[in-house]
């Protein structure tokens, strides 16, 4: 029997080599090995969080396509518009107020706009935002909101700012909402990186307003959830 623990042997060596060769390729892929792919999250050192296209393309190109349900088509037709209301305020408030983070923070917004048609357009599905210029929502909630919000934003930067910080809560209320009601891995991606973001954005928006001496109260969330994410650091990017 020595010529099979002989090939017993050599099996269980080639077996090691091969799993050993295993273990050193994935530990190689763990430390990026020189070649990571670049973060899909940029957060700059005021907070403003944008998604980088070229990166979420990479990325989602690496999920499949799993069936979209009726939640998670409107799921996305409501943030394509919710996210660009966020841009198209901020862009209202940098023509009336001496403050950068309105057009930074509006740049980070297209791009987190572009990333749900991006998601619209993998499912495709149709953009509510077809056509439509700046100011302007095909839902008609999102049009009251808009005029509204931008209304407020005229009367003073201390009100621009409460509206900014407002939009923000709005934001992470209904991604969290939404979230619940989702299961493709691709959405749930994106929404994780617009959720960081608006954290990102509450945080800087909030402590511009506490420097101009305003305060604000919560609407969406409760005082205890938006205190604990106006105090704790901005969140890196990834
Ligand atoms: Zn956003
Ligand atoms: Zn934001």
């Amino acid at each position: 029997m020595a010529w099979a623990a002989g090939v017993a042997n050599r099996l269980n060596k080639r077996y090691l080599k091969t799993a050993l060769a295993a273990v050193l390729v994935s530990g190689l892929l763990a430390c990026g090995g020189g070649d990571d792919p670049p973060p899909v999250l940029t957060v700059d050192a005021n907070g403003a969080s944008t998604i980088d296209a070229s990166a979420l393309g990479t990325t989602l190109a690496t999920y499949p396509l799993s069936a979209l349900s009726t939640a998670e088509a409107a799921s996305l037709a409501f943030m394509r518009e919710e996210e660009q209301l966020a841009h198209d305020v901020y862009v209202v408030s940098a023509t009336l107020w001496q403050q950068n983070a309105f057009n930074n923070i509006a740049a980070s917004e297209t791009t987190h706009s572009a990333a749900v048609k991006d998601l619209l357009d993998r499912y495709q599905q149709p953009d509510p935002l077809a056509g439509l210029p700046n100011g302007v929502f095909k839902s008609p909630a999102f049009q009251a909101l808009y005029d509204s919000l931008v209304a407020t934003s005229r009367l003073s930067l201390v009100d621009a700012l409460k509206v900014a910080v407002e939009i923000e809560e709005l934001d992470i209320r209904d991604i969290v909402v939404q979230q619940a009601g989702i299961d493709n891995a691709d959405i749930l991606l994106v929404y994780d990186k617009l959720l960081r973001g608006s954290r990102n954005h509450l945080r800087a928006y909030m402590k511009l307003l506490i420097q101009q001496g305003g305060a604000y109260v919560p609407k969406y969330i409760s005082q205890a959830e938006f205190d604990a994410i106006a105090n704790s650091p901005t969140e890196k990017g990834g």
